[in-house]
């Protein structure tokens, strides 16, 4: 069976020979010589015909057959006619070959930019100026262009498809956490339809939530809009086109839109969340078709770094009291610390124990130590400030760190927490439990701590001389 053939001549490369192996496809310039060839032999016998039928065309005017009936004439006439023919399909060659010429330089040029853009990344596109035709007759030649750039319009739009694909595709595969993933795949579905918005809503403990947005005025209120609620439920793609003199009143972009698209997220008609594109200009159908092709394979990414980050939530977060459990927060602790070596700011951290936990244990059940320890962590992570970190440390112990907090901040916060511990109360049905902490302080430069585990040693020791000293009270390890 023949294969298709492949020649270093960009336009004879255009040429695939079919099974039986005629040319199936030929190129134009082949085309255009075979047309030439033709015209030619048309040309030539035309002119001899001429020749040949001239001397009786004018003897039937009267010319005497003994003058026109001789080999001189004949000649004459027939050299003539071959003149003519050869004049004619010269004219032929000059004004229509080099049109046609023209058309399949160009043509020639498409296939190799379409070639290209397969084979390498420093892909060149199909502009009008470099592959298209000026249409200047209204004759088949004229129609011919226009066919032509009918059709480069169509080649680019696909080659364009392909590679806003392509992109989308490796865009995906290299993010697994949410929010850079959700960005930079906003970012292309924005640029792949020149839009001037986007967002995306995706359900998340169980509401749905915007977590990424570009160009929208309330992010925050979206979720909850009809547009992506409606989107949301009914898994189709609502669109809304606004006439260009309708000004939108508290309107879902920051700017006067056209087009505003919401696109359903599902896997296997699960609904996971809502793409919301919107536009200055009117969204042709052409982009919710490609957008709608790249969505799928967006839904499985996005279900995915959902998943992961469940996962590294669960693995982070001790599931009693809705605190980083010790190995996250100890993890935080050391990039913190680095940090603070870098850059020389001050890095303080509290450690902190109920005071005789075990006798509320032992005196109320273990359900009610519970509550008291998740009253505690909700407590004292209530004084710390953003950027802060509490942990659950150990069984009734805390670890809070607090990048930038010198000694007196130390003093402050750890007092806070003590305080607001001490009156704190849970509702026991018979009684009202109470508890108080004991906390050991420290802070980084300025006490003389040589690494990460003597940070934690001495707010350790600090601790314990609170507890020694008579507990319920904050013990700092001073510079
Ligand atoms: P101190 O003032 O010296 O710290 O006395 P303490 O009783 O608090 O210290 P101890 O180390 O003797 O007891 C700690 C208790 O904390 C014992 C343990 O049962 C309790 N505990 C640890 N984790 C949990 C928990 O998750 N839930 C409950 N209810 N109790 C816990
Ligand atoms: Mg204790
Ligand atoms: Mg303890």
């Amino acid at each position: 069976m023949a294969k298709p053939t492949t020649q270093t001549d960009g336009a004879a490369r255009a040429a695939v020979v079919s099974a039986e192996g005629s040319d199936f496809l030929e190129p134009l310039p082949r085309l255009t010589k075979k047309v030439f060839t033709d015209l030619a032999i048309w040309m030539t016998g035309l002119g001899l015909l001429m020749g040949v039928v001239f001397p009786f065309f004018v003897m039937a005017f009267g010319v005497p057959s003994t003058y026109v009936l001789s080999a001189k004439f004949f000649s004459a006439t027939i050299g003539a006619g071959l003149v003519v023919g050869a004049t004619n399909h010269f004219l032929s060659r000059a004004v229509v070959g080099s049109r046609l010429r023209f058309m399949s330089s160009k043509m020639s040029r498409v296939e190799s930019i379409l070639r290209d853009a397969v084979l390498a990344d420093d892909k060149e596109e199909c502009t009008p100026e470099n592959c298209m035709i000026t249409v200047d007759s209204n004759d088949e030649l004229g129609d011919a262009a226009a066919s032509f750039n009918q059709l480069v319009e169509a080649l680019a739009e696909s080659q364009r498809a392909s590679r806003v694909a392509g992109n989308f595709a490796t865009t995906l595969a290299s993010h697994i956490e949410l929010t850079p993933l959700v960005d930079a795949a906003l970012n292309v579905l924005q640029g792949a339809g020149h839009l001037s918005a986007s967002a995306l809503c995706v359900l998340r403990d169980g509401e749905l939530a915007t977590v990424s947005s570009a160009g929208i005025a309330e992010p925050d209120g979206l979720a909850q809009s009809e547009l992506v609620q409606r989107c949301y439920r009914t898994l189709d793609m609502v669109k809304i086109e606004l006439p260009s003199d309708i000004q939108l009143d508290g309107g879902i972009v920051k700017f006067r839109p056209r087009t505003v698209v919401a696109f359903p997220l599902h896997v296997r008609l699960v609904p996971i969340g809502v793409v919301v594109l919107a536009s200055t200009m009117p969204i042709d159908d052409r982009h919710d078709v490609l957008i709608q092709q790249l969505l799928p394979n967006f839904a499985v990414a996005l279900n995915n770094a959902l998943s992961h980050e469940r996962l590294q939530r669960v693995a982070a977060i001790d599931t009693l009291t809705g605190l980083y459990n010790r190995r996250f927060g100890l993890e935080r602790l050391s990039q913190e610390f680095s940090r603070s070596v870098r850059s020389g700011e001050p890095l303080g951290i509290i450690l902190f124990d109920i005071d005789h936990f075990k006798s509320v244990n032992d005196t109320y059940g273990h359900q009610v130590g519970d509550d008291v320890l998740k009253l505690i962590a909700e407590n004292a992570k209530g004084v710390l400030r953003e950027g802060d970190t509490l942990m659950r440390y150990g069984g009734e112990e805390f670890l809070a760190v607090l990048p930038g907090a010198g000694e007196a901040d130390l003093r402050t916060v750890g007092e806070r927490m003590r305080r607001i511990v001490e009156s704190s109360v849970v509702f026991e049905s018979t009684a009202e439990v109470r508890v108080t902490i004991s906390l050991g302080g420290v802070s980084f430069p300025s006490a003389d701590v040589v690494d990460l585990d003597d940070l934690i040693r001495k707010a350790d020791a600090a601790l314990y001389s609170a507890k020694t000293a008579g507990r319920n009270r904050l013990a700092l390890v001073e510079a």
